[in-house]
């Protein structure tokens, strides 16, 4: 019996044992396709050669040093290169080994930056409903999704939710989609209002949203005025890209689709790509020279932040999307993706609608496509699918209460970049034998 304590401790998993390419191989030979690297984490698929060397070369040199004594060569040359390639004034790096992690830093960093300028009374947060951020308490306390707060609400930090962006679920269709987004942006600058304009110390919010909605991409226009308001009101801007970037969407950073600049930026899964556990927090000199000016350090850390086998793996992995010109591969093998999703289930009658960007798609799936009515969650169809897309041979990364929380359920998909159109091909053809399947003997 299996004494690791998994996500789903319920369910009896198969014992991965290898990876080869886009797929991983469990120990009785059976071969899955990975088309959610795992969750939007292995972009470069399994069997990177060049990140694997970097692993071996950097633990065999150093594998550790901690950051309060020492810096070392791969967390300074992976700092140099993201910030090279970073849009905006994102201009300072901060290492850590994942996302609950990078949100966190985001999050006290906002906080210690607006002591150090002398506003110490701005200390509200708002993110949206729905949303996630991670399962540490202030992560989990910024993040909006119900079912994953509720046994934690009492001991959790209190914070603002507005709306999120999600036009397929809340836009009326007498509302067109700019003044949806006009609309819904707007509830940002009435929640800085009504909790006070100077006490407000930012606003979270993923630019393509992730495990919750299932790559939801906003309206074109929402973010230019999420940024207006930011501004008008003093208010920071974190972007969690923890999913959706590094590639993911196309962009390397999701948010350049937008057009803004963020002031702090939130990465990890795709920067380590599986091969290690790495995250970075990213902000702008003037964040950061605020603080250095004012008590002179960050009040924050972990053991581990910075650690020399994962910047070297973390480094390799932008290495290689750089070199093979993977970002743009993601953008059209997204597109090549998205039309094959299309055409296998653009009449089918329980997909109520396919979206995302990129290599970052979902399908939403709904009892009536007319009335975009959900099924009841007691069918628990997301889990069923997840395990009937096993049995396929196909990795994908099932969402539940996908509308309020309790209700709604998609499933998301984020291959691995180096994907070919045969094997997205193959992807479409699995996913849509697990999708017939699942439905028959659920409905
Ligand atoms: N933020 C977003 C948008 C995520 O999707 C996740 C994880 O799924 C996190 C933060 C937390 O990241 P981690 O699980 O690496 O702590």
């Amino acid at each position: 019996m299996s004494h690791v304590f998994p996500r789903h401790c319920h369910a009896s998993l198969p014992t991965a044992v290898a990876g080869d390419g886009c797929y991983l191989i469990d120990k009785d030979g059976k071969r899955y396709f990975d088309g959610s690297g795992g969750a939007a984490v292995s972009c470069l698929g399994h069997s990177n050669q060049n990140v694997i060397n970097a692993i071996k070369e950097q633990a065999e040199k150093l594998a550790f040093a901690h950051t309060s004594f020492f810096t070392s060569e791969p967390a300074e040359e992976l700092a140099d290169l993201l910030i090279a390639n970073a849009p905006g004034d994102l201009d300072r790096v901060y290492f850590v080994s994942g996302g609950s992690e990078s949100v966190e830093s985001a999050i006290k960093l906002a906080r210690q930056y607006f002591v150090e300028k002398g506003e110490p009374q701005r200390r509200h947060l708002i993110a949206r409903r729905q949303s996630y951020h991670g399962n540490t308490l202030g992560a989990l306390s910024a993040g909006g999704n119900v079912l994953r707060r509720e046994k934690f609400a009492p001991i959790l930090v209190e914070m603002s939710h507005i709306a999120p962006c999600y036009e397929y679920a809340e836009r009326d269709s007498a509302e067109d989609l700019e003044a949806y987004g006009q609309r819904v942006a707007n509830e940002l600058e009435a929640e800085i209002l009504r909790l006070g304009s100077g006490t407000v110390m930012a606003f979270i919010a993923e630019p393509v949203v992730g495990a919750t909605l299932g790559a939801v991409p906003s309206v074109p226009g929402y973010f230019k005025r999420v940024r207006e308001i930011c501004d008008e009101h003093g208010v920071l801007l974190i972007l969690d890209e923890v999913m959706c970037g590094m590639g993911r969407t196309g962009y390397l950073f999701a948010h350049e689709a937008e057009g803004i600049k963020a002031d702090i930026v939130c990465i990890a899964k795709g920067l380590g790509a599986g091969y290690q556990p790495i995250g970075a927090m990213l902000c702008t000199d003037h964040i950061y020279n605020t603080v250095k000016e004012g008590s002179g350090f960050f009040q924050h850390g972990h053991t581990y932040i910075g650690h020399p086998v994962a910047t070297a793996a973390g480094l390799a992995v932008v290495k290689e999307m750089l070199n093979n010109d993977l970002v743009n591969q993601v953008k059209q093998r997204g597109a090549f993706l998205e039309q094959a999703l299309q055409a296998k289930f653009a009449d089918h009658p329980h997909i109520g609608d396919l979206r995302g960007r990129g290599l970052f798609r979902s399908l939403e799936i709904v009892e009536n496509r007319d009335s975009k009515k959900p099924f009841d969650p007691s069918l628990a169809l997301a889990g069923k699918l997840k395990k009937a897309a096993l049995e396929e041979g196909l990795v994908c990364y099932p969402g539940s209460g996908t509308r309020d929380g309790k209700h709604g359920d998609h499933i998301l998909l984020a291959p691995p970049f180096i994907a070919s159109e045969a094997q997205l091909t193959e992807l479409v053809e699995m996913l849509s034998r697990a999708i017939d399947k699942t439905l028959s003997k659920t409905i």
